[in-house]
């Protein structure tokens, strides 16, 4: 998951004006005689913030879904914009999931029930492959603030929000993942809902179990200050926040799988167990942390 700053070379509001009004196009005119339904559309889009357990779907004849998907697929210079951010896709870490991959261009409302916003800019998230993964379910009207969070919206992003957690610590552990926001933060149910219609869905618990693997067969290879031994248990866990520190500079969001990972390894009872494995007797520097 990251905040992404939203993209400014491109407005869309004069992007459906010039293409309502390009009479080269398929979509002429059923798309200029439907232009303010569309336009009031995005406006209350950006009304609500992104916030998709508020935004109206907004009813257009399903020859003009049609038309706008197909538009979708195949930009004209009206909506040039919609092939730079597909270029865009290159993101180094996922807004939605956190991963470090990218390329694909994500429909934050879907266009199969949203066709109205099918190429509008503000709801094309550049994704990893977790935008096939996760469920066109955006929300849960019984569960009030339960929602996708969106990535050119929602600030609660630049928080650290989620972490590893790993029990029966040693050559496999059990690896689960959870939410850091008390039941009492206003966002806990949309971070909770985000974790579990996307995040969950991804291969992140593989990736952070092979990272452990790593760490306890040669920990430099997870954690490069590791390859000695810090000299007592904070100063373990200050190379462990400085750690932390870089990858969330690096990757310009505090919610990136590797950030994820090294909450997990500050955990109380994490920091304990390798601090003596570490130092367990025998053990050459940086050689394995448990006997395997
Ligand atoms: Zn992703």
């Amino acid at each position: 998951m990251k905040r992404l700053d939203r993209p400014v070379f491109f407005n869309d509001d004069a992007a459906i004006i010039a293409l309502s009004n390009n009479e080269l196009v398929n979509s002429y005119p059923l798309l200029r005689d439907n232009l303010a339904a569309v336009r009031a559309g995005y406006q209350q889009y950006a009304a609500m913030n992104g916030d998709v357990s508020q935004i109206q779907n907004v009813p257009i004849p399903p020859e003009l879904a049609a038309l706008l998907k197909a538009h979708y697929a195949s930009p004209n210079q009206d909506i040039e914009f919609i092939d730079k951010l597909r270029l865009d896709g290159e993101v180094k870490t996922c807004p939605m999931c956190g991963s470090a991959g990218g390329g694909t261009l994500d429909h934050f409302m879907p266009k199969a029930d949203y066709p109205c916003f099918s190429i509008f800019g503000m709801n094309l998230v550049p994704a990893c492959k977790c935008n096939l993964l996760r469920t066109d379910v955006l929300s849960l009207p019984a569960h009030p603030g339960a929602r996708l969070l969106h990535p050119y919206y929602d600030d609660i992003l630049r928080e650290r929000l989620l972490r590893a957690r790993f029990r029966d610590l040693g050559p496999v552990p059990k690896v689960t993942l959870h939410g850091t926001l008390d039941a009492a933060h206003p966002f806990r149910n949309a971070v909770e809902f985000h974790l579990t219609q996307v995040v969950r869905r991804t291969r992140v618990k593989e990736w952070i179990a092979g990272e452990w693997s790593k760490l306890v067969l040669k920990p430099s290879l997870v954690i490069r200050a590791l390859k000695t031994n810090p000299g007592s248990r904070a100063e373990l866990v200050d190379l462990l926040e400085e750690e932390r520190q870089e990858v969330d500079e690096s990757t310009g969001s505090k919610n990136s799988w590797g950030s994820m990972l090294v909450t997990g390894l500050l955990e109380d009872s994490v920091v304990d167990w390798l601090f003596a494995a570490l130092w367990g007797p025998g053990r050459a520097q940086n050689g394995p942390l448990v006997n395997l």
